[in-house]
C-alpha cells in the first residue's frame, strides 16, 4: 500500500546527510509510483509533486542540517494540505434544528453512516437528533434504520413508502422542530449509477428542507470511482463534506487523498467497520502521519482519553440518579478537573447536559478550585455527606480549618445546593426524553 511504499522511499533519504538535486527527483518518482499505485488521481499526484519538489529543492530543505528530515516533513505537510489541512467540523445551525441530509451511491453506507453519526452527535457532543427514513425505493430501507435507531435508543422519523420524500424531508424537519430535537439526519435513497431521476429528488429535498450539511457516503473501496462520483454529487447537487466509509477493508487510500483535492469539499468522517461506534472524525494531519509511517499518537490518546472519561461520567451518572452525590464526589470532580480540563466540558460530558443552557455559564478557575477543596476537606465525613447540618457553628469552624471567609463557605453549600438540584432537572429530562423515543 501506499503507506509502506512512501515508507521505503523515506527510510532512503532519512538518514542523509545532504540532499542534491538529483536525490530529491530519484525519491519523488518514488513517491509519484507510490501515489499512483495507491490509485490516487493522475492530476492530483502531478500537482503534489511539483509542490513538493519545488519546496525540497529550496532552501529550507538544502540548508538544513537534516535535510533528508526536512524532506519528510515538506511531504507529510503537503500530505496534509491535500487532504485539507485543518480538520473540519460540523455545522450548528443558529436556529435548529440543524438539518444534515445524507447521499450517495447504492450501497456506499449511507443508512450505516447516519445511524453512526446520530450515536457521535449523541456521545461526543450531547445532541438529540432525529433520524429520518426518506428511502422509500430500497426494500427494506425504512426497517433497516429503524433497527439501526433501536440499537442506539433513538428515534426514526418515518411516513411509510407511499409518501414522496420530499414531503417525508419536510414533515420531519416540523416534527423535529416540535420535538426539540437539534439535528435531523435525512437517510435518502441511492442508485447503483448516478442518474438524473436521483439527483432531481435529492435537489427537491435539498430545496425543501435547506440543509445545513450535505454529506456524502462514498465507498473507499471503490478508490478512482469514488472520486469521480465525489466530483458528480458536487457539480450537481452541491456537498458540504464527504464521509469515506470501509476504510477498514483492503483499500490503497488513493481516494483519501484525491477527494479532497478533486472536489475542494472536506473528508469529514470516515468510516471503520459495520458498528455503529465505527465512525471517526477525519484528520487530515493524524492521516498523513500513519500513511508516512510515523505512528497516530494523538488518536490513540484521545481514545484511551475517551474511554476514562466515560467510565467516569458513567459513575457519576449512577449518583446523580440516586441523589447519592456528596461533597466527597463533588471534591473528587474538582480533582479530577485539574486533569482532564474545566469543569464546564467535564458537565458538558454528562448525558443531557448539553440541553441545560446554565451549563455554558459556569466557569471555575484554579485558584477558586483550590479553596474549594481546603474548604471541603475541613468538613467531617458527617458534614461531607449531610450538608444540611452544617449549622452556623459548623461553618465557623470550617471557615477557621480552611482559611476562607465564612461567606465563601456560605457561597459553596449554595453551589452545591444547586448542583443537586440540577442533577435531579437533568435527570427527569432524561426519563422524559427516553419516552419520547417512543416515535416511530
Ligand atoms: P446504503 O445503501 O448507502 O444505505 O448502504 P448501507 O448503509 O446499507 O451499507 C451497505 C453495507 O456496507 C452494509 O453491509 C454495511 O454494514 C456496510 N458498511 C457501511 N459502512 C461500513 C464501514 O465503514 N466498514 C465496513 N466494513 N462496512 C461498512
Ligand atoms: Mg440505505
Amino acid at each position: 500500500g501506499l503507506a509502506d511504499r512512501l515508507q521505503s522511499t523515506m527510510q532512503k533519504i532519512r538518514g542523509k546527510g545532504k540532499v542534491t538535486e538529483a536525490d530529491v527527483k530519484a525519491m519523488m518518482r518514488e513517491v509519484r509510483l507510490a501515489l499512483l499505485y495507491a490509485d490516487v488521481n493522475l492530476k492530483v499526484v502531478k500537482d503534489f509533486i511539483k509542490k513538493v519538489s519545488e519546496r525540497a529543492v529550496g532552501q529550507e530543505v538544502m540548508r538544513s542540517l537534516t535535510p533528508g528530515q526536512q524532506v519528510i516533513k515538506v511531504v507529510k505537510e503537503e500530505l496534509t494540505a491535500l487532504m485539507g489541512g485543518e480538520q473540519s467540523k460540523i455545522a450548528v445551525s443558529p436556529k435548529p434544528p440543524t438539518v444534515i441530509m445524507m447521499v450517495g451511491l447504492q450501497g456506499a453506507g449511507k443508512t450505516t453512516t447516519t445511524g453512526k453519526l446520530a450515536n457521535h452527535l449523541r456521545k461526543k457532543h450531547n445532541r438529540n437528533p432525529l433520524l429520518v427514513a426518506a428511502d422509500i425505493y430500497r426494500p427494506a430501507a425504512i426497517k433497516q434504520l429503524q433497527t439501526l435507531g433501536k440499537q442506539i435508543n433513538m428515534p426514526v422519523f418515518t411516513l411509510g413508502d407511499k409518501v414522496n420524500p420530499v414531503d417525508i424531508a419536510k414533515k420531519a424537519v416540523e416534527q423535529a422542530r416540535t420535538d426539540h430535537h437539534d439535528y435531523v439526519l435525512i437517510d435518502t435513497a441511492g442508485r447503483l449509477h448516478i442518474d438524473g431521476e436521483l439527483m432531481d429528488e435529492l435537489k427537491n429535498i435539498k430545496d425543501a428542507v435547506k440543509p445545513d450539511e450535505i454529506f456524502l457516503v462514498v465507498d473507499a473501496m471503490t478508490g478512482q470511482d469514488a472520486v469521480n462520483v465525489a466530483k458528480s454529487f458536487n457539480e450537481q447537487l452541491g456537498i458540504t463534506g464527504v464521509i469515506l466509509t470501509k476504510l477498514d477493508g483492503d483499500t490503497r487510500g488513493g481516494a483519501a487523498l484525491s477527494i479532497r483535492a478533486v472536489t475542494e469539499k472536506p473528508i469529514k468522517f470516515v468510516g471503520l467497520g459495520e458498528k455503529l461506534d465505527q465512525l471517526e472524525p477525519f484528520h487530515p494531519e493524524r492521516m498523513a502521519s500513519r500513511i508516512l509511517g510515523m505512528g497516530d499518537v494523538l488518536t490513540l490518546i484521545e481514545k484511551a482519553q475517551a474511554s476514562v472519561d466515560e467510565e467516569k461520567a458513567k459513575e457519576l451518572e449512577k449518583k446523580m440518579r440516586t441523589m447519592s452525590f456528596t461533597l466527597d464526589d463533588f471534591l473528587e470532580q474538582l480533582s479530577q478537573v485539574r486533569n482532564m480540563g474545566p469543569l464546564d466540558e467535564l458537565l458538558k460530558m454528562l448525558p443531557g447536559a448539553g440541553k441545560m443552557k446554565g451549563l455554558n455559564n459556569i466557569h471555575i478557575d484554579e485558584k477558586q478550585i483550590r479553596h474549594v477543596e481546603a474548604i471541603i476537606q475541613s468538613m467531617t465525613t458527617e458534614e461531607k455527606q449531610k450538608p444540611e447540618i452544617i449549622n452556623a457553628s459548623r461553618k465557623r469552624r470550617i471557615a477557621k480549618g480552611s482559611g476562607r471567609p465564612i461567606q465563601e463557605v456560605n457561597r459553596l453549600l449554595k453551589q452545591f445546593e444547586e448542583m443537586k438540584k440540577m442533577m435531579k432537572q437533568m435527570t427527569n429530562m432524561q426519563k422524559k426524553g427516553k419516552k419520547r423515543g417512543a416515535l416511530k
